[in-house]
């Protein structure tokens, strides 16, 4: 009787063991793998617009480079890699141009929450970024003292049409769009229907320094720009892609919208990033074939 228990118990141990052992071999295996691979990176710039995401990834290391935090980690084996960037357009770019001078990364989504500038989006849909546009680069018109301001005039700027003055260049009277990368935009457009909580589209992402609160002011932009949202990072994270050349897709969660009286939800930001979890996994699926 006890024999036959010991006997049992040993070679349950002995099974355990083995299993235990394949499983570390192919944990180890795994990570070496996905050292050889260029990583995605997920951007988010507050706590709650990045924090959910890292803490859904596997083997994860933390990195740190000034104020920025950097959570390396793998899904399905796979290295990603979730940046808290902070808020902002200047937090964005050296976050970016860093992580990317770092980690050599494949792709980049910068994603978050966002207000809206169109009527018909509601707080928890989603913008896929078809494009992105810096909504604070303007240039006035000119007026002497005492003939005051008129933002209504001011028109849009490009800082990347040339290396001389943008405030005397006429080709520089224009906005600057970045492109959403055409494999990112078509595997987020493929795991649309995992959201249930709003609906997705495709549109334009503006951003700037600025939180806009005059309805006036955001139909301009929307008018102007094309704006679908506004937010603070996503055009600075896609200047610098473009300056590398790294595929690039901003996705923007409305948590509020002056527009039509949707009320700030910061519960929106955890719902973006599990979307972009589905848009990841299917990202990778992809490059895996
Ligand atoms: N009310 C928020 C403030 C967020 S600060 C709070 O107290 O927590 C701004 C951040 O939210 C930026 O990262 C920006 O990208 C995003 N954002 C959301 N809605 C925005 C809006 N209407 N205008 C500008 N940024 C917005």
């Amino acid at each position: 009787m006890f024999k036959k228990a010991g006997l049992i118990t040993i070679m349950a141990a002995l099974v355990l063991s083995v299993l235990a052992g394949w499983n570390a071999i192919s944990e180890k295996e795994m990570v070496a793998h996905a050292k050889n691979k260029r990583p995605i990176i997920i951007q988010g710039p507050m706590p709650i617009e990045a924090e959910n995401f890292a803490k859904r990834l596997d083997n994860v290391k933390v990195e740190k480079s000034g104020t920025f935090v950097f959570y390396k980690g793998t899904l399905n084996g796979y290295p990603v890699i979730v940046a808290k960037t902070g808020k902002g357009m200047e937090n964005t770019a050296a976050a970016t141009a860093i992580a990317i001078e770092k980690y050599k990364p494949a792709a980049i989504i910068n994603q978050g929450t966002s207000g809206g500038h169109d009527a018909d989006l509601n707080v928890y849909d989603i913008v896929l970024g078809k494009r992105t546009v810096n909504l604070g680069a303007l240039k006035t018109t000119s007026k002497l003292e005492n003939e005051g301001i008129d933002p209504t005039t001011w028109i849009p700027m490009d800082l990347m049409a040339s290396e001389g003055s943008a405030g005397e260049d006429p080709n520089a009277e224009k906005a600057r769009y970045y492109e959403g990368d055409a494999e990112l935009l078509a595997a987020a457009n493929a795991v649309k229907n995992t959201y249930k909580k709003g609906k997705i589209v495709e549109g334009t992402i503006g951003s700037a320094d600025v939180w806009n609160n005059e309805v006036d002011r955001i139909n301009w932009f929307h008018e102007k720009f094309g704006s679908s949202v506004e937010e603070m990072e996503g055009a600075a994270a896609a200047q610098m892609a473009k300056g590398y050349d790294v595929p690039f897709l901003g996705i923007r969660i409305l948590s509020n919208n002056k527009v039509n009286g949707g009320k700030y939800d910061p519960n929106t930001a955890a719902a973006n990033q599990e979307y972009v979890y589905e848009v990841v996994k299917k990202y990778i699926a992809e490059k895996k074939k």
